[in-house]
């Protein structure tokens, strides 16, 4: 087992290409009919960043053209006062996206912008189109030229091979041509258009703001941490299934596709939002406490403190600290001006990583028993990282405490996972994987807990694929998206 694991190690080394371009992280934002767009979508984005860090991007649109900055990098350092000058218009769409290595990337960067027999139309995508692959290459078969190896192009070369003459009335048949998660923001010259997936993969929230007198300005975002920044109201989500058209008539709401079960994505509220947001209409807050609550009741310990692990195991610990009366204390200090370690491209950066992101307060620590809470193991690497840094930091036991299930699917609609092989829950069992991040114990959530924590209910599911392997639509090119995962 150890050989597999130290393997498995090896793998993570060589392997680092893995991520492909179907799997996709992201944030989306759009807003029609402010003076200051373009500053509002840089103001969301900034908000968003957590959504992606390797390429953003804002189109604006002041009816007459379409302006287009985008490139690699946070959005903070891309967007200069003199680029936002550029961007002028009362309506603008924006992205922020972790992509691939790769000499091409810029060309993947979103906004997509193209000139077609519908006008100029832009588009910012978060989630991931399963079929793309199959659509993609009927399309070159017939002729269709791309210039990007995103999912995202298929849908313009669709809605620009549409007979339908209007705008709406094209991208209404995209829509129905697609398969998997998609939530996606157009910018057109004197509107723009936002349209989710029948399932609810990904979260995107709608918002109003005031201009200025009675006028409003509608918003849209992958989060509504966003609109806190710009001091937007919430006013829900868009439907599963929904189209929105918000231009010169108003704000057009209309079904284009057949009502599907829902399923929200479930990983937004153990890792993937902020917990200021609302999402799927639920705070991620409320979500990761009761996770951590939930945990703390089906897997107890025999500890001292509870450390999370920060960020994003925050709240899962306070709520593990409340429930089993233990102590929190914050004995891992995060570096908050590093990048993720998890999705940073190079292998040197990334095992430098942890050390460089996490450092542990040897005062709180030395003799302690500790309850270490994390949203997920992915790998286990991270983990055995952090173990071993504790203890060394002086802790008497370390018992790890997971608020998720084993993570042992990978995701085909929109979050980066590795492939089966590298999953270390769909190769070990659970006390494989405590000996190899080197844990005294280890727990994880239960399947029905997490439900119970996110308020799964009749109106409101979730996907689970990740922790199931139950993937709630067909995957028609399954080979195809597994198989590209492995040549990477
Ligand atoms: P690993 O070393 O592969 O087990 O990574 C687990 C760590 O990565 C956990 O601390 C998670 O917070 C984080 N993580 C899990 N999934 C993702 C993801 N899709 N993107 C970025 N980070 C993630």
């Amino acid at each position: 087992m150890s050989d597999q694991l130290d393997q498995h190690d090896q793998l993570e080394d060589d392997k680092l290409d893995v991520f492909d371009k179907l799997h996709e992280e992201c944030g989306v934002f759009a807003v029609y009919g402010h003076p200051e767009a373009a500053n509002l979508a840089y103001l969301g984005l900034y908000a968003l960043q957590h959504r992606g860090q390797e390429s953003a991007g804002i189109a604006s649109s002041d009816g007459r053209a379409t302006y287009l900055h985008r490139g690699m990098g946070h959005v903070a350092d891309l967007f200069t006062p003199e680029v936002l000058g550029r961007l002028p218009g009362d309506h603008a769409i924006g992205h922020t996206r972790y992509s691939t290595a790769g000499d091409s990337q810029v060309l993947n960067a979103q906004p997509l912008s193209v000139e077609c027999n519908k006008g100029r139309i832009s588009v910012a995508h978060n989630g991931n189109i399963t079929n793309a692959a199959e659509i993609r290459r009927e399309l070159e078969y017939d002729g269709s030229i791309f210039q990007t190896s995103s999912d995202t192009e298929v849908i313009l070369h669709l809605v620009a091979r549409s007979r339908e003459r209007t705008l709406a009335g094209a991208l209404r048949e995209a829509l129905l041509q697609l398969e998997g998660a998609f939530s996606l923001v157009f910018l057109a010259g004197d509107r723009i258009l936002i349209a989710r997936d029948p399932n609810g993969f990904r979260p995107l929230a709608m918002g109003q703001l005031e201009v200025s007198g009675r006028k409003v300005s509608t918003v849209f975002a992958s989060e509504t941490c966003a609109f806190d920044l710009i001091g937007a109201v919430y006013l829900g989500d868009v439907e599963p299934g929904e189209m929105v058209i918000v231009g010169p008539e108003g704000v057009t709401r209309e079904r284009y596709a057949p009502k599907r079960d829902h399923a929200h994505c479930v990983f937004e509220h153990v890792y993937f939002s902020r917990p200021d947001s609302i999402v799927f209409g639920r705070s991620v807050q409320e979500s990761r406490e009761m996770q951590g609550r939930m945990l703390a009741r089906e897997c107890p310990a025999d500890a001292d403190i509870v450390v999370p692990l920060p960020d994003s195991g925050v709240p899962a610990a306070l709520g593990y600290a409340s429930e089993s009366g233990l102590p929190f204390k914050q004995a891992l200090i995060r570096n908050h001006y590093v990048g993720r370690t998890f999705i940073e491209p190079s292998q040197a950066i990334r095992d430098f990583g942890v050390k460089l992101k996490l450092n542990p307060v040897r005062h709180l620590l030395e003799g302690k028993r500790v309850v270490l809470v994390d949203d997920s193991i992915v790998r286990g690497t991270t983990s055995r990282k952090i173990v071993r840094m504790v203890r060394n930091a002086g802790a008497k036991e370390v018992h790890v405490r997971i608020s998720c299930p084993p993570t042992v699917s990978p995701c085909f609609y929109g979050v980066d996972t590795p492939s089966v092989g590298e999953l270390i829950a769909a190769n070990s069992t659970l006390e494989e994987i405590r000996r190899f991040i080197e844990a005294d114990s280890l727990g994880y959530l239960s399947l029905g807990a997490l439900s119970q924590s996110v308020a799964d209910d009749r109106d409101h599911h979730y996907c689970y694929a990740c922790y199931t392997g139950n993937y709630p639509t067909e995957l028609i090119n399954i080979q195809e998206l597994m198989s590209n995962r492995e040549r990477h």
